[in-house]
């Protein structure tokens, strides 16, 4: 049989170690580096992905000193005596016959906390702390505490570092003259920005050996206006390689920035086209990366040229057998990272764990077990949305006899949100399960239901109810007038949109519609999605930006429309809600808060709004107030002595995202 990913499984030789694949899972925050008994966990994280295939990992970042830590208390290695948790970790990976790095991540003013230092005395919009500006002294230990983290580093049994370069931290803070405006030695020219960056290579390269892995994650493109030209990020990389880097790993785009650079609306592999630019210019192995989230991507993108290795994070934490899956021609059976940051980044931000909202055992690999069951019970599921889909495949995986029934096709709510621009993700999730079902032996009755006597029948051990919900109806004068309608006619196509809308709620789903109505006026291309966010794709001028982002605005009216006075969205997740926000603002919708509905008629709908009784002259209401919970089938099972379970939107419609219907699903799956 021919090797279905040639490129991505070739061997790269890095003169002193064999490196087997092109990928490099990339670093990722968890959570679990700065929590008591955290290591052990953390362990078990990373070597259920050696032993999935990765061969090369790069640790979330652990800061050289004080005041380099991105919170209080997080990750830090300076001292020996910090040395030996990290053993256990290097140990079990190199077990798994893998190699792993530590991100040296030094957070500069970014971090959060009063001890934050810089270049200079400059706030980021990001943190609430302005950092004090570096003496020259405190550079000088401070390149000096980045060598000592890499050599505790490799008494702690790692094979190498990743130093942080990129994404707006320290050291990307010494090179762009946005955040250094020093006038000595370390600031000013572009040589003179560049040695912090250099003399920690160089200097840690001396100290370590050339037998050990040097990654030198570099800011290919800042995003910033007084980000580095073109000319100076080929520069830097030339003497980054010069100070003994072994490999050159992209980064994209500064934290603080307002382009997005890796969610689900950005375009699969939007900015490989900058490491292909660097590529002639260096010798060492560049490493690409952003929103490469199957085999196929990264094949293609090594097949083109663009790149020696590809990184991918996120993708991990969907699937740890990624890379095994990929090698054994069953790509069609990986769980697919769908880009939404729910379970990930937006967990991070608010301090919690992080996890995956497709892969709920992600960081939670020593204590949410799938194990084989001793007794095998007979289970009929009702209904097929993320909640029925995750609980039908583990029960049958774990050995029980699952028959599941939904009156449509599977997928639930994840079909309507597959056809919402930015979420065609989600279309890998539904195929992911339809596999896992039919793999672990779940009977499907598709368009199929059964009545409370039926299932009485049957003489099953337990009926597991994830019904879903349906769309609240609000009390509104004239709610039942022709011009109203419900999203699912709107997203489903069953209901053509008209050209003056007003959505009632703006929630997720409420945003989802007008995202959608925008559809026709969005990007159709990579290069158009760039353009549309202010991203030069041809790198003429400073930090890869355009003079101005090229938006398309909406030629159809759409207003969204919420009761409570907050922002529109506020409820969105924190690494995403701003992205859709922006495109809803630079399309022109119209969101309100703060609105009464009053009544509809031919005329539209009329709102009192700040005071003012307003008419919304629109043809067409689409109503996205939220949801009810679906307890019918539920509710007529009380009483008949069979095990019912609720999950998922049939057990609280409230905040109901898929998030948690799936882990739900799999929680119970695991215990029943
Ligand atoms: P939702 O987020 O709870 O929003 C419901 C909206 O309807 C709110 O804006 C609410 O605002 C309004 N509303 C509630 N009761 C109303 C009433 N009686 N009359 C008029 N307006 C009313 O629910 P959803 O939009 O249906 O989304 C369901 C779940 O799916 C959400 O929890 C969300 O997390 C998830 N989801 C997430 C995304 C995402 O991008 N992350 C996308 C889609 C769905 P007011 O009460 O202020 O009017
Ligand atoms: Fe990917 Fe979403 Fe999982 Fe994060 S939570 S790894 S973005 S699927």
């Amino acid at each position: 049989m021919s090797e279905p990913y040639p490129n991505l499984f070739k061997s790269l030789d890095l003169g002193f170690a064999t490196l087997e694949n092109r990928v490099i899972m990339g670093s990722m925050h968890t959570g679990l580096e700065d929590i008591r008994g955290g290591f052990e966990r953390l362990t078990a994280f990373y070597a259920d992905r050696a032993r999935g295939g990765v061969k090369l990992i790069v640790t979330g970042g652990t800061s050289p000193d004080f005041c380099g830590q991105l919170v209080p208390f997080s990750s830090r290695l300076s001292f020996s005596w910090q040395v030996s948790k990290h053993r256990q970790l290097t140990a079990a990976v190199h077990d798994a016959g893998s190699r792993i790095c530590m991100q040296i991540l030094h957070a500069g003013r970014y971090a959060m906390h009063p001890f934050a230092i810089a270049p200079s005395a400059i706030k980021s919009p990001i943190s609430p702390f302005k950092p004090r500006a570096m003496s020259a002294g405190a550079i000088k230990r401070c390149i000096n505490a980045y060598v000592k983290a890499a050599l505790l580093a490799k008494k702690a049994g790692y094979d190498g570092v990743e130093i942080m370069g990129s994404e707006g931290y320290l050291i990307n803070q010494f090179i762009c003259t946005h955040t250094n405006k020093r006038e000595d030695q370390w600031g000013g020219s572009f040589d003179n920005r560049i040695r912090f960056a250099t003399q920690i290579v160089d200097r840690t390269r001396k100290a370590v050996g050339n037998d050990w892995i040097i990654i030198y994650r570099l800011s290919m493109l800042d995003l910033l206006t007084e980000g580095s030209s073109w000319e100076e990020v080929v520069q830097l990389a030339q003497a980054i390689e010069r100070a003994g880097a072994t490999m050159i790993n992209t980064g994209i785009g500064w934290h603080e920035v307002r382009i997005p650079t890796i969610a689900a609306m950005v375009p699969r592999a939007a900015f490989t086209w900058v490491t292909a630019r660097l590529k002639p210019s260096v010798s060492v192995p560049l490493i690409t990366s952003n929103r490469i989230n199957t085999p196929e991507q990264a094949e293609q993108v090594l097949a083109d040229g663009e790149a020696d290795m590809v990184s991918m994070a996120r993708p991990f934490l969907a699937d740890a057998q990624f890379i095994d899956k990929a090698k054994n021609s069953e790509a069609s059976r990986i769980n697919t990272c769908i880009a939404c940051n729910q379970g990930c980044l937006d967990r991070v931000f608010r301090k919690q764990r992080a996890t995956c909202l497709v892969n709920p055992r992600a960081c939670y690999e020593t204590e949410l077990i799938i194990e084989e069951t001793n007794i095998h019970k007979k289970i009929i599921v009702f209904g097929l949305g993320p909640a029925g889909m995750a609980f039908a495949s583990v029960a049958a995986e774990r050995g029980h006899a699952v028959t599941a029934y939904d009156i449509a096709d599977i997928g639930g709510q994840l079909r309507l949100a597959v056809k919402i621009p930015g979420k065609q993700e989600f279309a890998e999730t539904l195929r992911y399960f339809r596999h896992a079902m039919e793999d672990h032996g779940v009977v499907l009755k598709l368009g199929q239901s059964l009545s409370a006597r039926q299932i009485r029948a049957t003489e099953c051990d337990a009926v597991v109810i994830a019904t879903g919900v349906t769309p609240r109806m609000p009390q509104i004068d004239g709610i039942d007038h022709r011009k109203v309608v419900s999203y699912v006619d709107i997203i489903d196509g069953k209901v053509a949109a008209a050209e003056r809308v007003a959505i009632i709620g703006a929630g997720g789903i409420g945003f989802d519609v007008a995202t959608l109505l925008l559809d026709q006026h969005q990007a159709k291309n990579k290069a158009q999605w760039l353009h549309g966010w202010g991203v030069d794709t041809e790198y003429d001028g400073r930090g890869g930006l355009l003079d101005q982002a090229e938006a398309v605005p909406s030629q159809r009216r759409i207003y969204l429309l919420q009761r409570k006075h907050t922002k529109p969205g506020a409820a969105l997740g924190k690494s995403t809600g701003w992205i859709h926000r922006t495109v809803l603002k630079n399309a022109g919708v119209q969101m309100l808060s703060g609105v009464k509905y009053e009544r509809i008629d031919d005329q539209g709908l009329h709102i009192t709004h700040r005071g003012e009784v307003r008419v919304l002259e629109v043809d067409q209401i689409v109503l996205c107030a939220g949801q009810e919970p679906n307890r019918t089938l539920a509710d007529d099972l009380q009483g008949s002595g069979i095990l019912v379970h609720v999950i998922g939107g049939a057990d609280k419609a409230l905040e109901l995202d898929a998030e948690r219907a799936i882990r739900q699903g799999v929680e119970l799956a695991a215990t029943i």
